[in-house]
């Protein structure tokens, strides 16, 4: 089968999505490629034990560490991508992000751009994706040309509390900004009309309702409603990208379907497949043009991978914590550096409210090991549930890349100080802030082993820059080797910041739209 198209975007996460989307009045001819299918919806989706302890979503892989140690990345394959089990948390890279910063494991390289080239994006990503917040509140948000396009979603009383508390010893907490479908009634009941019902399940669950922003309910829905020339394929697998002779132009996308080999033509091809995916799919089209993998001259492909430090924290209070919907508040003071550390930590923000199962399926710290039933209703009715998040460091070695047929993931820590002084001050927090408690580390939202499968905020791995020595992508996100690929994930970022990626992703792809669209 041979098809041409004006446009083929790969990948429906919120990167390509957005940037269809953008496209699609265009009334050009466009194929979208997804290798997963529609998130069944299913009751299974609210348990705790299904898709966190089960893993029901996650995709069956397994790859290889530079060790020789296997594991199962966390990823998933979905119309929508990882947006579909997101937790809707978008925030904007602060100003300085895009400059160089100095961290105590070195260097977090500038962009090649600034925060202006990406302002007018970042607001029409919040727009778009139904951002919730409160302008102001942030001491380092950056400017905005826009208010966000709704209210931000209220504390229920413990996080009022906890949010009373800690600016009662000088800190400045905001209302978490997320991407959320809800109406709040004056007292903070979700509407009559509301999609969301301010349930528990919202961070890491597929959403029943369709409450949550992801890129199926915003952009594929209603871009597929709309504009009858656009043609989404799902359950087809992009196995490799051909090129002409010259090996400037990608001539021939091949896809498995239904266990059939097809191949599609564009104009134009865009990779969106997330940055670990979207570099193995150039490594596996290597060519005779392109021997190191497509667009590798520089043989920086699938290299400078970054994912966040990452850990989710759940304080033990005794008092129990009846918040239903907990994830409403961030504070970042220590994000540059704090009095008694003169280097970056990062961000903290709530998470999900733990559930029992969740709980349960992990492994326990030794001190609880004694306990024969241990009581893990008890310990979710009183835990209240941090996430930190703090920057990693790009380096060569740190990359995705295929040995003998299989997939490796090699990864060293780089700037592991920052995380560990940002759980030290958010104990001392809690405690100046006159919360007891015992701080337990949790694991499961993000696999077992954070250091392996941790792969949720992938970034990196085809950076954009001006010189093709040492960049993948030209500063429109097209490969510096040719002339119609197209990049539109967070494989572009030179450096990740320590705000959650996803509202970067979209700005940024909405951004390579407009470029596109020059082009059509
Ligand atoms: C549990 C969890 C919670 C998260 N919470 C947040 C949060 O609160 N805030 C935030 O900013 N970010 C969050 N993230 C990260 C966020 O989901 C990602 O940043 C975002 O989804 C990336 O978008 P993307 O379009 O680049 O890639 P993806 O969402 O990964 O989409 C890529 C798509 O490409 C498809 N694909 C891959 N390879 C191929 C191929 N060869 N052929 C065809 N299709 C292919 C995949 O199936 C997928 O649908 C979270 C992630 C997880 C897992
Ligand atoms: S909180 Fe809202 S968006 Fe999240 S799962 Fe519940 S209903 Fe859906």
């Amino acid at each position: 089968m041979h098809d041409h198209y004006d446009l083929i975007v790969i990948g429906s996460g919120p990167g390509g999505a957005a940037l269809a989307q953008r496209l699609a009045p265009t009334g050009k001819r466009i194929l979208m490629l997804e290798r997963g299918d529609y998130l069944p919806r299913s009751e299974k989706n609210w348990s705790s034990q299904s898709v966190f302890v089960d893993g029901i979503y996650q995709a069956k892989e397994t790859w290889t560490n530079a060790t020789g140690k296997t594991f199962s990345p966390a990823l998933h394959y979905f119309v929508g991508g990882n947006s579909k089990v997101y937790g809707g948390a978008l925030l904007r890279l602060r100003e300085r992000d895009f400059e160089e910063v100095m961290h105590a494991g070195g260097v977090s390289p500038a962009w090649p751009l600034g925060y202006a080239a990406f302002e007018p994006y970042y607001s029409q990503a919040e727009q778009l994706f139904h951002v919730h917040g409160q302008r102001g509140e942030d001491p380092l948000e950056p400017w905005a040309s826009t208010p966000y396009p709704h209210p931000p979603v209220r504390h229920e009383p413990k996080i009022a509390q906890l949010d009373a508390d800690l600016r009662r010893i000088g800190l400045h907490p905001f209302h978490l900004p997320l991407g959320i479908l809800l109406d709040e009634n004056p007292d903070g009941t979700p509407t009559a009309g509301s999609i969301c019902m301010r349930c528990s399940f919202f961070d890491g669950f597929p959403c029943l309702l369709n409450g949550k922003a992801d890129a199926q309910v915003i952009c594929i829905d209603p871009m597929l409603a709309a504009h009858d020339n656009v043609t989404l394929m799902t359950k087809a697998y992009v196995s490799r990208l051909g090129t002409d002779p010259s090996g400037r132009r990608v001539n021939a996308v091949h896809v498995t379907r239904g266990g059939a080999q097809e191949i599609y033509t564009a104009d134009i091809v865009v990779v969106a497949c997330g940055a670990l995916s979207s570099a193995l799919l150039l490594l596996r089209s290597a060519s005779e043009q392109h021997p190191d993998g497509l667009a590798n001259g520089s043989g920086q492909v699938g290299r400078n991978y970054m994912r966040h430090h990452m850990s989710v924290l759940m304080a033990l209070m005794p008092e129990p914590n009846d918040t239903v919907f907990q994830k409403t508040l961030a504070f970042s003071d220590f994000y540059f550096g704090s009095d008694d550390w003169p280097h970056p930590l990062g961000l903290v923000q709530m998470c999900a409210t733990s559930h029992a199962p969740q709980i349960r399926g992990e492994v326990l710290p030794k001190w609880l090991e004694w306990l024969p039933r241990a009581p893990f209703e008890q310990m979710a009715r009183h835990s209240m549930d941090f996430w930190l998040q703090a920057e990693d460091l790009p380096h060569p070695d740190n990359r995705i890349h295929y040995k003998e047929g299989a997939v490796h993931l090699d990864l060293q820590e780089t700037n592991p100080q920052a995380l560990h002084h940002l759980k030290r001050k958010l104990k001392q927090v809690l405690t100046d802030a006159g919360h007891p408690h015992v701080l337990l580390k949790r694991s499961l939202y993000f696999g077992k082993d954070i250091l392996l499968d941790g792969t949720a905020h992938q970034a990196g791995t085809a950076r954009f820059g001006t010189d093709p020595a040492k960049s993948v992508l030209d500063l429109d996100c097209r490969a510096h080797e040719l002339d119609n690929l197209y990049l539109a994930d967070a494989s572009f970022f030179p450096s990740i910041g320590a705000v959650n990626p996803t509202l970067t992703i979209i700005a940024n792809a909405l951004r390579v739209a407009d470029k596109i669209k020059e082009r059509l």
